[in-house]
């Protein structure tokens, strides 16, 4: 015997349904849950479409870029240079939504950083990308290095 886990009287062992409170013994039993079992593939299908299962983060894959300096350019009544970097990716994937920082140097030494963003450039997987950056003038800066902060990635 067992004991039913509504009314706690005795039933037969393997009852599906108490014969004396109708409660069902087991939850997949009970048509009022069959709903349930209908939904769990919709749901698993809506978490997949939201990308956690698959998410990729640019900490991941930092080390698989390269950059290079390909030219400056002086923007003529201001302040302001157009820098454009080579932006290699050896990842398989895509990416886009950049949020960049430019480090000014002079001869090495630390001048300032200027942090921006460009949610339009996108990066193709294994192949380079030109990336001009506008950088405001600073007194004695010779040397101006990209440091990528942050990239997204599709799901494909
Ligand atoms: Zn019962």
């Amino acid at each position: 015997m067992q004991t039913c886990k509504s009314c706690i009287k005795e039933i037969e062992v393997g009852a599906t349904k108490c014969s004396y409170c109708q409660a069902y013994q087991l939850w997949y039993k009970n048509p009022q849950h069959y709903s349930l079992i209908f939904m769990l593939p919709f749901l698993v299908f809506m978490f997949w479409n939201t990308g956690l299962f698959y998410k990729k983060y640019f900490i991941d894959f930092e080390n698989e870029f390269t950059y290079t300096q390909e030219k400056v350019i002086e923007i003529k009544g201001s302040n302001a240079k157009l820098i454009t970097f080579n932006v290699k990716n050896n990842t398989n994937h895509k990416w886009n939504h950049i949020s960049y920082e430019i480090v000014s140097n002079h001869n090495g030494e630390l001048l300032a950083a200027t942090a921006d963003s460009n949610y339009a450039w996108v990066i193709q997987p294994n192949s380079a990308s030109l990336l001009t950056v506008k950088v405001p003038f600073i007194p004695n800066a010779n040397e101006w290095h990209l440091k990528i902060k942050d990239l997204k990635s599709d799901r494909y």
